[in-house]
């Protein structure tokens, strides 16, 4: 039988094709394919982990040379588990190994069957700092029997593949083998003449060689052509878009002179930022233009993003249209409903006794409106009495309509994808002009990869007045007294007249989630902090006498609504919520926050976190308490966040903490952004850069791709799965 690259992974037959077939992400030979080692392993690998921090991925070939059981008792079942402990010496190296077992019989089979001293494996898993050794704990591992000569005819480059859904990296290895031996064809995604410049090796070389490598140097080549893939494909698509936009007509919106921004600006308690003028000028004139704006505005929390955003509003008001501002939760877009209304003022009551002569209209549209509010908000949409339809996901329904649609303004893109920003562009006759708001600074590569379709600006100061922040790390392992100065400082805090967040990852302590996954040294596994426990705990306890509030994202809305509300007009001391505060939520009166288990949150979503504090003018003091390990890479990158207020650096560190793979090899991984899976966004910059300019000039000569059917069906998939990641949000 022939076995094609989209044929179903049952095709290629084999032992395992029909439990792989099963797995998600794995229905055609070509995912299979395309299903990568996160890295080769050669003997003596071992001389490397100087260069390695915990949580790296090892793999190493070595002999079992000694193994040692220990007993202890289970913190959580109170029985009898054990440990067993395997110091495995590799060529130019030895390294231990920790199996936790909770049967008497595995860990006797494990310990006698399994790894008798003088086996020799692969062995493989992630990297733990403990006891002042590396360890690994329960890695994969690959077993030779005795006088088995494959220990001799091994390759010097053994493959590892994740182990995903129980099959194992052997099984994963033995049908890719299978699968590239009996495929027909491999598509080229590349342009021909692309290829020959850059001098990349094949397709079908690419991939024999990204599997099953004789040297590093094949490797290298394997990787540097599928790279060039994937770069080309992402960014055929982002220019498919580009191209289609600049096809495209849209209304001018050219405002008018002694209009409503004439009006709102003249009524703006301060000045603009130079950035906030730079860029509202840019924008501005791109409104103006018969194109779509298409236009990324990134800036620090608090550098005054929604300004700009509503002067741009109400410049498209000013030319007959409507603006709507899309948030990513239902806090954040009453939130915006307030402010804009008050930084509006009279200008907000258009049609109103004692609203301005030119005013316009503020409309909310959420999912938890009553009947009734919604019909008059979707009246006002539709009829174009409401200039402003601020809303969440429920204005992308299609009973939302618009009078004249002429600017969407999606806050906070990285909840939003393109196809939101498309299916509320579908409300307008033509197409509106766009404004993408983001706090999460992103590394111009990134922003090319991920955003290559849209044009970027950057407001890069804060406005004057702004309170300093300080953020310092509580390490509650070392003193857990400590905690208690944290409490302390909240109460200090709201004694002279401020309030305060308290921000914990959990919920309830029902979504039960330990700590330390085994009992290391002793320790008792602890829970996390739940806001439903906590705040109680503190209501009676160190924070007795003052209001406490909980806010999380599984209240009715109208509770977190009236929580809110209380807490801007001061009514609430402390806040104590999950990270729905994350974004946007403006309390300039809020000095001090504790965020518990900081380790759990990423770089970017603490410095987002911390944004809430020190709005008003006064200093701020951020507090991140964490039980990690003193010596460990949660503990350096809170420091890191205390450290600098620099977002693009911080969320630099955050990307090069998430990257999953590690010095030896590049991670599989099927679920990134874009079906990257060699390519970084960091560090392959002259890669991406040259596939855009490529990429660009393919579409605009052939903006179906005719000429390159592999590639055309490539940038479908790609927008496809793009389409279904989005239908899985909603
Ligand atoms: P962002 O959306 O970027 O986080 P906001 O637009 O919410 O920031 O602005 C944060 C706060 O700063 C708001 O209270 C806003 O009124 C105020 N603000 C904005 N621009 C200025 C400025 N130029 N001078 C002083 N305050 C400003
Ligand atoms: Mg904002």
């Amino acid at each position: 039988m022939e076995v094609q690259w989209d044929s179903p992974v049952t095709a290629v037959g084999g032992r395992h094709a029909t439990k792989l077939a099963q797995l998600p992400g794995i229905e055609t030979v070509g995912d299979l394919v395309g299903t990568y080692p996160r890295q080769h392993v050669a003997k003596g690998t071992l001389s490397q982990l100087d260069e390695l921090v915990a949580g790296d991925l090892v793999s190493f070939v070595g002999e079992v040379a000694s193994a040692r059981q220990y007993t202890y008792q289970d913190k959580r079942t109170r029985r009898t588990a054990y440990r067993l402990e395997v110091r495995v010496r590799a060529e130019d190296g030895a390294l231990l190994l920790t199996y936790f077992d909770k049967a008497r019989h595995t860990a006797d089979w494990r310990k006698d069957t399994e790894l008798p001293v003088g086996r020799v494996g692969v062995f493989s898993g992630k990297l733990k700092w403990f006891r002042d050794e590396w360890q690994l704990t329960n890695p994969a591992s690959r077993l030779y029997e005795e006088g088995d000569d494959a220990v001799d005819t091994m390759p010097d480059l053994i493959p590892i593949y994740s182990s995903i859904g129980g099959i194992t990296t052997w099984q994963l290895e033995e049908t890719i083998d299978l699968a590239l031996s009996l495929v027909d064809r491999v598509p080229e995604v590349l342009p021909p003449a692309f290829v020959a410049e850059r001098e990349l090796v094949s397709a079908r070389q690419a991939l024999r060689w990204i599997h099953r490598p004789d040297t590093r140097a094949q490797k290298a080549l394997a990787e540097k052509r599928l790279k060039h893939d994937e770069a080309f494909v992402a960014q055929s698509v982002l220019a498919r878009r580009r191209v289609l936009v600049e096809a495209t007509v849209a209304n001018p919106r050219p405002g008018r002179r002694g209009g409503l921004l004439d009006a709102f600006d003249a009524r703006l308690p301060f000045a603009l930022t130079e950035g906030q003028e730079r860029v509202g000028r840019e924008i501005a004139d791109e409104l103006a233009r018969d194109h779509p704006m298409q236009r990324l505005l990134q800036g620090e929390v608090g550098s005054g993003k929604t300004v700009v955003s509503l002067r741009a509003m109400l410049q498209v008001v000013d030319s007959g249209g409507q603006a709507a501002l899309l948030a990513p939760t239902e806090v954040l877009a009453q939130q915006h409903q307030r402010s804009i209304e008050a930084m509006l003022g009279e200008l907000a009551q258009g049609g109103m006794l004692g609203g301005a002569e030119h005013g316009t209209r503020v409309a909310l549209l959420t999912g938890s409106l009553g009947a009734a509010a919604r019909r008059t908000a979707l009246a006002a949409a539709a009829g174009g009495e409401a200039g402003i339809v601020i809303g969440t996901h429920a204005l992308l329904e299609d009973r939302v309509q618009f009078a004249d649609l002429g600017l969407v303004v999606v806050d906070e893109q990285h909840r939003f994808g393109v196809e939101q920003r498309s299916a509320l562009g579908a409300k307008a006759g033509t197409p509106p002009h766009v404004l993408v708001m983001t706090a999460t600074p992103i590394p111009r590569t990134v922003a090319m990869t991920v955003f290559g379709d849209l044009d970027t600006s950057t407001l890069a100061e804060l406005p004057a007045g702004r309170g300093e922040v300080q953020t310092t790390v509580v390490p509650i392992r070392a003193r857990a007294a400590w905690l208690e100065r944290a409490w302390e400082r909240v109460r200090e805090e709201v004694a002279a007249g401020h309030q305060a967040y308290v921000v914990a990852s959990r919920i309830d302590p029902g979504d039960d989630e330990v700590v330390a996954e085994e009992p290391v040294d002793g320790e008792a596994p602890r829970t996390l902090y739940a806001v439903d426990e906590l705040a109680p705990e503190l209501a009676a306890g160190p924070l007795a006498g003052l209001r406490v509030e909980v806010l999380h994202g599984r209240m009715a809305p109208e509770d977190k609504d009236r929580v809110m509300s209380a807490f801007a007009a001061g009514e609430v001391h402390v806040l104590v919520s999950t990270t729905v505060i994350e974004v946007g939520v403006d309390v300039p009166n809020a000095t001090v926050m504790v965020i518990l288990d900081a380790d759990r949150f990423g770089v970017s979503q603490l410095h987002q976190l911390r944004g809430r504090i020190g709005r008003g003018g006064h200093a701020g003091l951020c507090l991140l308490v964490t039980a990690a390990d003193p010596a460990g890479p949660s503990m350096e990158r809170l420091l890191a966040v205390a450290g600098t207020r620099d977002g693009f650096e911080l969320s630099r560190i955050d990307l090069e903490q998430r990257r999953e793979g590690n010095v030896l090899g590049t991670q599989q991984s099927g679920g990134r952004a874009g079906g990257l899976k060699l390519l970084s966004v960091l560090r392959d910059e002259p890669v991406i850069a040259d596939a855009r300019e490529a990429a660009l000039d393919l579409l605009r000569a052939d903006p179906e791709l005719v000429g390159l059917p592999d590639l055309a069906a490539a940038v479908r998939r790609l927008e496809d799965s793009e389409q279904a990641v989005y239908l899985e949000k909603t």
